[in-house]
């Protein structure tokens, strides 16, 4: 979700710093103060990206009764990415049991959040149970999660990623420079004011980037009932709208807002803003993925979620602006959310079983008031045309008599007919007989 204006995000300043910097150099100027204000990835704490899908398929192997692993692939024009995902499902064999909750997680939209990836593995872990959330039991975690069926999208955006890991620390965009939360097609290509090209760059039209593509085809084959698209750069628990800077009316709005006050308290520290996207972060997203889930698929619950931000750091620093840079503070991060999600796990699908059925109530009482309004029709009708009604009443019945004996008239006549063609039948059988 997050922007910032980066001097190093625009390739002819990052040759004029480069130039800059051997000059100062040739000058024999010391320039490592310079150096020292970007913060690198810090290795001890993150995994790069082929480590960590290593370690997923580490899970995966040691955890075939949970988990299963999809790469799907795709590609236009000269450019291929490849996206993982993993379906956590208890026993495996009800994947596709439709009275399971179905949940779809997405992190690593923008490559430079390096630590929603890192909280993608440790709630796998968790899953997998070779992690344990405090104040969880193995039986009480089975108990709610045998209901689910979640898939995990670690790394939706792995060309950007590795742009990141190869030195651009403020890449957040895919391999070709598109930003991939505003390459969906609700409100897509819109510009606000402030519209930053470097940073927001939605592509040639909706659904041009293979990592969009693969991503609408996956909500749409497997019709979530909840959505989070998980982003760094400040702490805040989005719900729709991301274009207009309102939240949408309805029941599931309602109880959206009530998740995330709840999941603020017990796991933010009061800390995240919450709202709709566009009327909370400063600037309104057109072509999001969390607006065309909310409003083109229909999923129940839609949520961006930002984890981690650090409001202290430079705009130019974007490693430490978007992921925790101490082993403290990496791990606060990873054991809050994780913890986010497990509630979520828990309590959104009894959410959205109210919400059906408060729906299914309302319409019942819309059937009966309909009922009522045919009887006061009809009541009314009837005083108004009493009389009237009375004499045709009584005609009717006196034509449903009337016909009834017509019709047993008819039977016994059929009868005496039938029986008397046999008997002549019968006598004319017993003549032709006779002379042989
Ligand atoms: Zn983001």
């Amino acid at each position: 979700m997050d922007r910032r204006l980066s001097l190093f995000s625009f390739p002819p300043l990052l040759i004029l710093c480069v130039s800059l910097v051997g000059l100062s150099a040739v000058d024999g100027r010391d320039n490592r103060t310079e150096h020292r204000t970007f913060t690198p990835i810090n290795l001890d704490l993150y995994h790069s990206s082929i480590r960590l899908l290593g370690e997923i398929n580490g899970l995966v192997r040691r955890h075939p009764d949970k988990l299963s692993k999809d790469t799907i692939k795709a590609g236009n024009k000269g450019y291929h990415t490849e996206v993982t995902v993993i379906t956590y499902c208890h026993g495996r064999k009800d994947v596709y049991d439709n009275s399971k909750f179905r949940i779809l997680l997405s992190f690593g939209q923008h490559g430079r959040e390096l630590i929603t990836s890192e909280l993608a593995l440790h709630i796998l872990s968790i899953l997998t149970e070779e992690e344990s959330l405090d104040n969880i039991d193995s039986i009480t975690l089975n108990s709610f999660l045998d209901k689910l069926v979640i898939k995990v999208v670690p790394m939706e955006n792995l060309n950007g990623r590795k742009l990141v890991e190869g030195g651009d620390l403020c890449e957040r965009r895919n391999g070709r420079g598109v930003d991939l939360n505003r390459n969906w097609s609700v409100d897509w290509g819109k510009k606000e004011k402030d519209y930053d090209p470097y940073e927001e760059n939605p592509g040639v039209a909706a659904f041009s980037e293979p990592e969009s593509q693969i991503m609408q085809k996956l909500a749409t084959s497997f019709n979530p009932h909840i959505w989070v698209n998980v982003h760094s750069g400040m702490e805040a628990l989005f719900m729709p709208y991301d274009h207009r800077n309102t939240t949408p009316n309805g029941l599931y709005s309602v109880r959206m807002r009530s998740l995330l006050e709840d999941l603020n308290r017990l796991h933010c520290h009061n800390r995240c803003m919450i709202g709709s996207g566009g009327g909370s972060v400063g600037y309104l997203a057109h072509g999001t993925a969390t607006d065309y889930m909310y409003d083109i698929l229909r999923v129940p619950m839609a949520f961006t979620f930002e984890i981690y931000g650090d409001g202290e750091a430079s705009s130019k620093d974007c490693f430490k602006m978007f992921n925790p840079t101490d082993f403290a503070t990496y791990n606060r991060v990873l054991k809050d959310w994780s913890a986010a999600f497990f509630t979520i796990f828990k309590v959104a699908p009894k959410h959205i079983d109210e919400i059906s059925s408060q729906i299914a109530l309302s319409s019942s009482k819309k059937f009966e008031s309909m009922d009522d309004y045919l009887q006061g029709y009809l009541m009314d009708r009837s005083s108004r045309y009493g009389k009237k009604t009375e004499v045709l009443d009584l005609g009717m019945q006196e034509i449903r008599t009337y016909f009834r004996l017509f019709l047993l008239s008819f039977v016994l006549l059929m009868f005496m007919f039938c029986s008397r063609i046999s008997k002549t039948k019968s006598l004319r059988t017993s003549m032709s007989s006779m002379p042989l």
